[in-house]
């Protein structure tokens, strides 16, 4: 088996996370499920949300103190995010930036660092998106047919991307594209590398943008790239190793979003048992029958679980260790459990479960996307079978 190495895990200090929930949860209690059910209605975007967690610091909680952020760790950024979704928020809004700057700051150039970070802590400037969806290749990352040539002291970037989340709130973009063909390199992920693309000068001048309207909103694009010219110091890090740093920051996207799944999870579980107490049918609350309790006692079982997995997570990728497994396990895990939560929810509320102003509905859109973005069960069930149990690669 080949199996990552494993830390000891220290005690989670609850106590000090608990400090960081109380203040989310105060700032997302002014957030209501009204005013998260009208950007629901025209696919519009939080923007007085997102500016107050900026300015409050805690989408600057991973900046180091030195760039003007909390220095703060994964495991605290995950705590925030979930709070936001526990609140009956949507952290899909403002996740982007916490994992896109792990990337800049792990692999970007001193002077890219202390150009963008501390602008990045003061909500100046936004890094919510990442370009890596094709839509001709999809998972198939390797295949991207995105190129990006060097000419001068320019790149030069044709091609596609799909599915690009927060383009309309965002300044910047990491752009994953090829810098040598498939054909020439000797390992499928090496010859692509990764760009910070200034949006404000992008857009009319060789990208285009083309809103996808979805069921989810998250503001997600069609981009269409011709011959858009970059600086040569757009790039990240060395030419070729993109597809290296990019996983990294997936590292850090997928136990994020198995935060969020979590807070959905815990939302969900809360609304049912409320629920599931205070609804008289048949002269009881539908809550004493055991056809109703024990779907809801399950689902939180499965939510604790996950809970587990993402903590082992976290504390792996902020040590510095290979966070792959767990990462990808918690993802896995935490997508699950808040899909069933969320499906016992609305089971639970009956034909209410329907009704937008109960905020069901909505949640149980949102918290779907999971089980598919940003990396599908699939891809996370086929990583765990080749990666960590040596089962023959199936592509
Ligand atoms: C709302 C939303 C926001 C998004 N935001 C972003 C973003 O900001 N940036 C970005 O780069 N991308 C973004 N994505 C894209 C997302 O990461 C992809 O949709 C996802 O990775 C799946 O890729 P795909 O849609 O191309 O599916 P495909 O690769 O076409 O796969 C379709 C289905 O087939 C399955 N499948 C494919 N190959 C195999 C196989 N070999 N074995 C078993 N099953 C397989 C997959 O699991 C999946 O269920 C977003 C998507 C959505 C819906």
């Amino acid at each position: 088996m080949n199996q990552p190495p494993t830390m000891s895990h220290d005690p989670i200090d609850h106590e000090a996370l608990e400090a960081i929930r109380d203040g989310v949860r105060s700032l997302c209690q002014q957030y209501d499920g009204e005013y998260w059910r009208q950007i629901d209605e025209v696919q519009g975007f939080p923007e007085k949300f997102v500016t107050e967690l900026t300015e409050a610091g805690w989408l600057g909680a991973m900046i180091p103190e030195a760039f003007g952020g909390s220095g703060l760790g994964l495991l605290e950024a995950s705590v925030i995010l979930e709070e936001v979704n526990r609140c009956g928020g949507n952290a899909g809004f403002v996740h982007g930036q916490m994992y896109n700057m792990a990337t800049l700051l792990k692999h970007g150039s001193e002077a890219q660092k202390s150009a963008i970070l501390p602008k990045l802590a003061s909500g100046e400037l936004r890094l919510q998106s990442m370009g890596v969806t094709e839509p001709t290749t999809g998972t198939d990352t390797t295949k991207i047919k995105t190129t990006a040539v060097k000419r001068g002291d320019k790149y030069v970037i044709n091609g596609q991307k799909v599915w690009i989340s927060r383009i309309q709130h965002s300044d910047l973009m990491i752009l994953l594209a090829r810098t040598t063909p498939l054909a020439e390199v000797k390992r499928k992920s090496e010859g692509m590398s990764i760009f910070l693309v200034d949006l404000h000068q992008a857009i009319g001048n060789g990208m285009t943008v083309q809103p996808i309207a979805n069921m989810v909103g998250h503001e997600t694009n069609e981009l269409f790239f011709d011959n858009l010219e970059l600086p040569a110091d757009s790039l990240i890090g060395e030419e070729g190793k993109g597809f290296r740093y990019i996983l990294d920051g997936l590292n850090a996207e997928r136990t994020l979003i198995a935060a969020e799944c979590i807070g959905d999870g815990r939302w969900f579980i809360d609304k049912a048992s409320r629920y599931a107490n205070e609804r008289i049918v048949f002269d009881r609350p539908i809550g004493q029958n055991q056809g109703v309790q024990f779907p809801i006692a399950e689902a939180h079982i499965e939510v604790e679980a996950a809970d587990l997995m993402r903590w082992r997570a976290c504390q792996e990728f902020d040590a510095g260790l290979p966070a792959g497994a767990s990462a990808n396990m918690a993802k896995y895990l935490a997508a699950k459990a808040s899909w069933e939560a969320a499906n016992v929810c609305l089971q639970t509320h009956g034909g209410f479960g329907f009704a937008t102003e109960y905020d069901v509905e909505r949640k149980f859109r949102e918290t779907r996307l999971y089980q598919v973005a940003p990396i599908s069960t699939n891809l996370i069930l086929s990583y765990v079978a080749e990666h960590l149990l040596d089962l023959p690669r199936s592509f």
